[in-house]
Formats: structure tokens, sequence, C-alpha cells
């Protein structure tokens, strides 16, 4: 079993961490401490001289002066040959006058082997209060010291723990440059790996915003090319269908006396057919003449716009018995055939889909900062809640033919509406509650 030191074992751990870190243990010897076991065995006239350092299961001598060969090159023994473990276990001095009498000692092996006939040694002590080891003076005989060698061997000891402190010092020291060294350089590295992430970031994004663009340029050539395609579409189909009109109003006309009552059915089915279909190529090219008309830069006078709106709308208005209320409105950022379609289709269709009771419009609006909220409100039967968005897409109709009553419509007229307030920069949407009206509202640059 290896003899071990038996201090305080948590001063005995914290000790050796202390041994293994300082780099002390099997380091070379060094002039500095050479010097003060020189002088020691000098100034107190004694032969051998040592700076022990007390490891686990051993001594090393940092420092010696007098050994003589084989110990000179090992510069170490068990523990069993130290005096020295003593002055590290009782963390005090260990003064011994003659080593055959002492307690500690008389059994130590190092009396024969090392002739040690007395010892002085004092403890290496940090200022952690941690014992090394000890610098220790040996003599080969008895020898009654005297307390001006105490004194000296005392203060060498210090001289001892200066020199070890100075190394502590240096080694913290080049540690401490070492992980500013690091960190320097780790925090060189982290900015280079973020100076080439930015720089992807800014050539994706670069690269993103090339194929938005290409993406947005392509997108307005196609609807410019489906714009295209619908205005003449719908221009050249009221051509074959006015003849396919023509030809069942000639066949009624001149043939009605050779169809029989099925015959005449059906040449009505087929010619409303034709009325509806017309209807929807003139809302087709209604639609796609909407980017025809420039997009107004100044702000224009909604009332006269809706003046004429109501103008257009007389009979309908007549008709159903329709009460208009009406506040003064503001102006507003938009063209005024345009705004003119807009309100045509709002109050038309707040007259064409009413309840039970005549209609009741209202047309108001609120100015909202450097905006304008126009607001067209009704009494008619509403929309649910699912249909409110769709309802502004192309021939989206929630009734008419198929549905509740036959009203007449094409299901592009809040289509149009939304292709002029999105091309003047606005907003268009509604709210319902079905069964107790509808208010559409549009919001405009003022
Ligand atoms: P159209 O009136 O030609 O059918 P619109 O695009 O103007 O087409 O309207 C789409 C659908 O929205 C209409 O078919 C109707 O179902 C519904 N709608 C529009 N305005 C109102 C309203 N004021 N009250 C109730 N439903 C409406």
């Amino acid at each position: 079993m290896i003899d071990q030191v038996t201090a305080h074992p948590d001063h005995a751990a914290t000790r050796l961490r202390y041994l293994q870190a300082s780099g002390l243990l099997d380091s070379a010897s060094e002039a500095a401490f050479d010097r003060l076991t020189w002088l020691g065995a000098h100034v107190l006239q004694a032969p051998i001289a040592l700076v022990t350092l007390v490891d686990a299961d051993r001594q090393f001598f940092k420092s010696s002066y007098g050994l003589a060969e084989p110990l000179l090159s090992a510069r170490e023994t068990p523990l069993a040959y130290s005096f020295c473990r003593h002055v590290v276990e009782q963390r005090q001095p260990l003064i011994v006058c003659n080593s055959l009498l002492h307690r500690l000692v008389q059994d130590n092996p190092a009396i024969q082997a090392m002739g040690v006939g007395s010892y002085i040694g004092f403890p290496l002590r940090t200022a952690d209060e941690i014992v090394l080891g000890a610098f220790c003076v040996i003599d080969h005989h008895e020898r009654l010291w005297q307390p001006q060698d105490l004194e000296i061997a005392d203060q060498l000891a210090q001289l001892v723990m200066t020199e070890i402190n100075l190394r502590a010092e240096v080694r913290r020291r080049s540690a401490i440059e070492r992980e500013l060294r690091e960190s320097h350089g780790q925090l060189e590295r982290r900015v280079e790996q973020r100076t080439a992430e930015l720089g992807r970031e800014v050539e994706n994004r670069r690269v993103a915003e090339g194929e938005i663009a290409a993406k947005a340029c392509e997108l307005e050539r196609s609807n410019r090319d489906l714009e295209q395609f619908a205005y003449l579409a719908s221009h050249d189909l009221q051509e074959p269908l006015r003849m396919v009109n023509g030809f069942i109003g000639l066949t009624l006309r001149r043939h009605a006396d050779r169809l029989d009552e099925k015959g005449r059915e059906y040449l009505a089915t087929a010619a409303d057919g034709a009325l509806r279909m017309s209807r929807m190529i003139k809302d087709l090219l209604a639609y796609s003449r909407v980017d025809r008309v420039a997009i107004a830069d100044l702000a224009i006078d909604c009332d006269a716009a809706l003046d004429e709106a109501l103008r257009n709308l007389q009979p309908a208005i007549a008709e159903s018995g329709a009460r208009i209320e009406r506040s003064p409105l503001p102006r507003a950022r938009i063209a005024h055939t345009q705004l003119v379609l807009l309100l045509q289709n709002l109050i038309g269709n707040a007259i064409k889909y009413r309840g039970a009771s005549a209609p009741e419009i209202s047309i108001r609006a609120i100015i909202e900062q450097d905006a304008v909220r126009l607001m067209v409100s009704d009494n008619g039967i509403g929309i649910p809640q699912p249909d409110q968005e769709r309802i502004f897409g192309f021939f989206q109709r929630l009734h008419g033919p198929g549905g509740p009553g036959t009203v007449p419509g094409s299901g592009m007229g809040l289509a149009i509406c939304k292709k002029i307030v999105d091309r003047h920069g606005g907003r268009i949407w509604v709210d319902s509650v079905p069964g107790h009206g509808a208010t559409f509202q549009v919001l405009l640059r003022g």
C-alpha cells in the first residue's frame, strides 16, 4: 500500500491539485532555488539543504545541496523516507535535534540511508495557507538548533515561496494572455463567419429581389396579355352572339305559327341564355376597359360622381321605390368615370339585392388621416360571412338564376369595383349580416 500524507483530506486534495497545476513537480532544477539551498547549507554550516515538494506518495526535491548519488539524480524518495511530510501534515515547522529520539521520525529509514542526525524544516506556505512542502536543512549529527538557525531557515523558506509565487504569477499571466489570444482569435473567426454570412444573405436577397422583379415583370406582361385577350375575345364574341339573337328573333317572328308550345319555350330559353351571355361579355369588356383609363393624380369631387351614378340609376330607383340618403362626400384620388362606375355598381346591387321592403340606401364617408372611407349601406338580403370575399372574384354570384329569385347580373360588377379600387391603391370590403343588409366600404387616398 502506498504511504500517503495523512493531512486533513480537504487540505490534502487542494494541495495536490495545486502542486499538479504548479508545474513544479519533476521540473528541471533552477538556479534561483539552488542558490537558496546553497545559502542555507553554508549559512547554517550544514551538509544538506533541500527544497522538498511533498506529493501523494513521494517527496520531490526541486533543489538539493549536498545530496550524494543515487539520490542526487533520482531527485525523489518514497514518502517513508520523508521528514518533510510531517511539516506538511502538521502545517508547522519540524525541529529535530536528535533523530533517534524524536517520536515522529525515530523509525524513519532516512536516518540510516541519508545519515539524518538532526533536521529543521519550514513549511512552504502559499497565501491561501496551502503547504506544498518544506525548506529543510539536515545535519549528520545530533545538533541543538539555535533560534537564529531557525530564523534563517524560516526566511529562506519564505524566499523559496517568493520564487514559487513568482512562477505561479507568470503562469497565471500567460494563461490569461493565451485565453485573450484565443478569444481574440475566436472573435476574429466569428466576425469573419458573420461577414461571410452577411455577404451570402445580401447575395441571396439580391438574387431573390431580382427574381421577384422578373416575376413582377412577367406577371405584368401576362396580365396585359390576358386583358388584351379578354378585350379581343369579348369584342369578337359579340358579333356571333348578335347573330344567334337575331336568328332566334327571326325564327320566333317568321315561324311562330309552325312552332308548338315546347318549341317556343326552347327558343325563349335559348334567347335568355344568349341575353345572359351578352351581359357577361359586356361586363368582361367593361372589366378589361378599367385599365384603359388613366389613374387619377388629383383628388376629385366625389359628390359630382355620386350625382352622375344616381342619375344613371334613376329608372331602377323609381321602379323599386328606393329611398336614398346621402351626406356630403369629401374629395378623393380616383378617376371620375371610375368612381361613377364603382358607385353605380354598389348602389345598383343595393337595389337589386333588396329584401321584402323597399330599399333604404345610405351613402356617406369618413375622413381618416390621409384616406377617405366611402360607405354604401343597404337594408337588403345581406351576404353570408363565408362568401364575403369571393363575391369580388370573376363571375361570382350568390343570387340570380339558379339561386333565389331571378335577379339579373353577370357576377362581374364587384370584380370591376375591386379592380378600380386596387389600381388606385385602395381597398374594398363588405360587412354584412344576412337578413340585415350589407355595408360596402371603399378606402381611397384623400
Ligand atoms: P352581379 O350583381 O352581376 O351578380 P356583382 O359582382 O355585382 O355581380 O355581385 C356579386 C354577387 O354578390 C351578387 O350576385 C350577389 O349575390 C352579391 N351581392 C352583391 N351586392 C350585394 C348586396 N348589396 N346585398 C346582397 N348581396 C350582394
